[in-house]
């Protein structure tokens, strides 16, 4: 624990921060009492920490696997006050600490001294540079919870949502062979629906295991790995025949025109992932797919998150709200749009075995907020 408060770095200086006051905010106690804001600040400040996930299995996608996820911590604090924000980093997606550190280093928060100010402030961070989503989401992160904190209310209820109406999260099945795949399914009896990983060449040996042991609803993620668009909606026609909800990213997402064609014969919804990262997207991808899969690091976070959510809506696609594996931090921030969502897919805190945060929790398969300010979470 000592290692990892050395490590935590102020953007600025870039200079270790241990011995400062409110050290102590990311592992240790809520730093938000009213009597705390005697410690007046001239603006926000922002510092942040590298580090790295354990996978509890090998994961395994169309492209590659991996053990490990390196994700960045961040802290916003202002008037005594720390919000919490994170970064995933996936190598797949280019960013990594060292990108994150560069870009996190330049951003400037002192420069404000009204966290309200969201759209300003991020609107400033999203300028900074192209790229760098991870980072940017989690500078939104911890803001976002920050400012829920000072109105001591969560995100879902100043957005307007309904607790009641979260969904049940799909837990993901990776890739592997018939048996590994009956053990992951026989000790994940508490989801109320899977999602499987196809784009190999066991795609129906995968369905058929898994159906071996449950019935319950399954949704897929072939991860671009179909080149065939015939053979991808004869595929589709077999997987409804199985119980599938929704195919995510059959197609390379290069293939716009056969995924138009697949999607207007397809006899169950199709899901934009890697064909979609920010708003500008959601009205390219419409007409293509049936709906579109939010995560916040592919879109800068929550401010983003939500405006695609309503833009999606507006123009009656369906819609779902991903992540990668992350820790608790940002799969609540994700989960408190979740009650305006058709499917959710927040399982990635339940995938390694080093969170640093409690927050979201899922419980018999639904995704269960919690009444608590911000993004609802504290550090354990
Ligand atoms: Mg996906």
């Amino acid at each position: 624990m000592k290692q990892t408060r050395r490590n935590f770095i102020r953007t600025g200086s870039l200079t270790a921060i241990a011995g400062l006051s409110g050290i102590n905010t990311i592992f240790g106690a809520m730093n938000n009492s009213a009597s705390t804001r005697k410690f007046k600040n001239k603006g926000l400040s922002l510092r942040f920490k590298p580090y790295d996930l354990q996978l509890k299995h090998t994961f395994t996608l169309a492209g590659s696997s991996r053990t490990t996820t390196p994700v960045m911590l961040t802290e916003i604090m202002y008037e005594g006050i720390t919000g919490y924000g994170e970064a995933s980093m996936p190598p797949y997606l280019g960013e990594s600490h060292e990108t994150a550190t560069r870009f996190l280093s330049s951003v400037n928060l002192e420069q404000f001294n009204d966290p309200f100010q969201l759209e300003t402030i991020l609107s400033y961070v999203d300028n900074l540079a192209p790229g760098n989503c991870a980072a940017k989401a989690s500078v939104d992160i911890a803001l976002h919870d920050l400012v829920g904190k000072i109105m001591g209310q969560p995100w879902y209820k100043i957005w307007g949502y309904d607790p009641a109406q979260t969904p049940n999260t799909s837990f993901t099945i990776g890739i592997d062979t018939a048996e590994v795949v009956k053990q992951k399914v026989r000790e994940a009896p508490q989801f109320k629906i899977l999602k499987v990983k196809l784009g190999r060449e066991n795609d129906k040996e995968m369905i058929e295991a898994i159906r071996s042991e449950t019935n319950v609803p399954l949704c897929v993620d072939v991860n671009q790995g179909w080149t065939d668009r015939q053979m991808a909606l004869d595929m589709i026609y077999w997987l409804k025949e199985k119980g599938i909800v929704f195919v995510e990213q059959p197609m390379p997402k290069t293939a716009i025109d056969d995924m138009a064609w697949l999607t207007q014969h397809s006899p169950l919804p199709t899901i934009a992932d890697e064909a979609l990262q920010r708003l500008p997207d959601v009205k390219k991808v419409h007409g293509v797919y049936s709906g579109i899969n939010i995560k916040l690091m592919k879109c800068t976070g929550m401010r983003e998150a939500h405006k695609m959510l309503t833009l999606a809506r507006a123009l009656d696609m369906k819609v779902m709200i991903g992540c990668m594996t992350e820790t608790s931090c940002a799969v609540s921030a994700a989960a408190q749009l979740s009650p305006m969502v058709d499917w959710a897919d927040l399982d990635g805190s339940l995938l390694i075995s080093n969170d640093p945060y409690k927050g979201m929790e899922v419980i018999d398969g639904k995704v269960t907020l919690i009444d608590k300010p911000g993004i609802g979470i504290r550090t354990i």
